[in-house]
């Protein structure tokens, strides 16, 4: 007869008992963890813009030997979509028609874009308007310092790559908020999201009347007389730009215990960089061939020829056929895809000290707890979420399990109580198995995102066993 179980036992066996990675690493593993986020860090602060995250992406890469045309085995491809998106491969030994590994991040993050004609003056002030991208709370962009990286295409055709505002030595920008004073009517008794307006998001740009009296719009003037001798603008080039405005702020450690990262654009480039560094971590050739799918255009619903809705990956897979020495026939290409295997590598929201009532706790995510599988996404009865199987979720589990991820499950916030979504319905349209799976933070889309050095490293280990198992 079997000795009697004592409670204590019990209950460890039965509940299920989520601990903080804290309690769970070695102090060797927290040693690696930590100096993984070192390079967090400095990735953040590099790539500011989904074409700067590309850039860093490539570079990274191809140091690994990556490249667009790979000879050398194990097999590392790589295909940039237009500067914006981007996908890394390691040939596995499986065909392709039996599916692949892949990880899908997004690059760009909530941001202000300039509009077409940006540049005016009023009240003796140069000024440059903008449009928002994605889903900011405009009050976090008011009166704080801004940085301009912009990609403009001039009247020749060449291209400049502008970023001001991101040196120490750089002036920055910003925008002028109402002083307390005088904004009880203007701002005060409204909503808060009704309190600051889009056309008011304008950046302050100079001061400076252009010489000549005569002239009219003398400030405008003055600054298009800057930008022409600086880069030979002139005011038409604004019309084919791309110029993004952006916190002008470094990634930056936070809290006594130094323990989480605070910074710009963490929704989505942490994702981003834990699986880059995953896939570039693939050195002998995978059991399945794996992808690392770098998008943008999430935040704005991922449409585009460089979000998720695009038929870039399609492209991709057929150049995997074509290095796996076979014929990527529109069979092929549809079986690979349907049999593959995905995580959708996105953040989700961790419980706020100060609003614990949007989150039923249970099912919520907690910062430090590791990386967060979210079986569905979506909003208001699980509305355009990708739902993975109890099936998925059981082999995620298990893999996560037996190569010691440490990591929680969770939905975003109470039933009703709002809801997101990632790109994941979209590529589970090709029929892959699909299933979010990233870092926590706090304070997501706003200026300045709280994560935990943890997570982030658990996130890593995610994407890598993932690959390799
Ligand atoms: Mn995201
Ligand atoms: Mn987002």
């Amino acid at each position: 007869m079997a000795a009697k179980k004592k409670p204590k036992e019990i209950e460890k066996t039965l509940k299920l008992s989520p601990k903080p990675v804290w309690d769970v690493l070695t102090q060797k593993e927290r040693k690696t963890a930590l100096d993984f986020s070192k390079g967090y860090k400095k990735f953040l602060d590099a790539a500011r813009t989904e074409r700067e995250a590309v850039r860093e992406i490539v570079t990274m890469a191809k140091a690994k030997g990556f490249s667009e045309t790979p000879s050398k085995k194990p097999l590392k491809y790589l295909k940039i979509n237009r500067e914006k998106s981007i996908a890394l491969a390691v040939i596995g030994k499986k065909p392709l028609t039996e599916g692949f590994r892949i990880v899908t991040s997004h690059i760009d993050a909530p941001r202000l874009d300039l509009k077409q004609n940006p540049l005016y003056e009023d009240v003796d002030l140069a000024l440059l308007r903008t449009h928002y991208y994605g889903g900011i709370k405009k009050y976090q962009w008011v009166a704080i310092p801004l940085a301009i990286h912009g990609t403009i295409i001039k009247k020749d055709g060449t291209k400049l790559n502008l970023v001001l505002g991101e040196d120490d030595k750089d002036p920055v920008f910003t925008i002028c908020d109402l002083l307390p004073h005088l904004s009880h009517k203007t701002q005060d008794t409204k909503k808060l999201r009704d309190a600051i307006v889009g056309e008011k998001l304008t950046i302050l740009v100079g001061s400076i009347p252009f010489p000549d009296e005569e002239a009219k719009e003398r400030f405008k003037l003055n600054i298009l007389d800057i930008l022409n001798k600086r880069w030979g603008l002139v005011e038409e080039d604004f019309l084919s730009a791309e110029i993004e405005v952006v916190p002008a702020f470094k990634t930056r450690d936070v809290g006594f215990d130094e323990s989480l990262i605070g910074g710009y654009g963490q929704d989505d480039r942490v994702c981003a960089y834990c699986s880059l560094q995953a896939i570039l971590s693939v050195e002998k050739q995978p059991e399945w061939t794996s992808i690392a799918l770098f998008l943008d255009k999430e935040e704005i619903g991922s449409d585009g020829n460089t979000g998720a809705k695009s038929t870039f990956l399609e492209l991709v897979v057929s150049d995997l056929f074509r290095l796996q020495k076979k014929n990527p026939t529109s069979e092929a290409l549809r079986q690979a895809l349907f049999n593959a295997k995905a995580l959708s590598a996105d953040v989700n929201g961790a419980i706020n000290p100060n609003y614990q009532d949007v989150h039923e706790k249970q099912n919520a995510a907690r910062l430090g707890y590791g990386v967060c599988v979210t079986k569905f996404t979506g909003s208001g009865g699980k509305y355009n979420a990708n739902d993975a199987s109890a099936e998925y979720v059981g082999e995620i589990r298990r893999l996560f399990n037996e190569n010691g991820v440490v990591w929680q499950m969770a939905e975003l916030g109470k039933v009703d109580e709002g809801g997101g979504g990632t790109i994941a319905k979209y590529l589970a349209e090709y029929g892959m198995d699909m299933i979010d799976c990233g870092t926590v933070l706090l304070g997501m889309h706003s200026p300045f995102e709280i994560s935990s050095k943890m997570d982030v490293y658990e996130t890593f280990k995610a994407y890598k066993v993932f690959y390799i198992g």
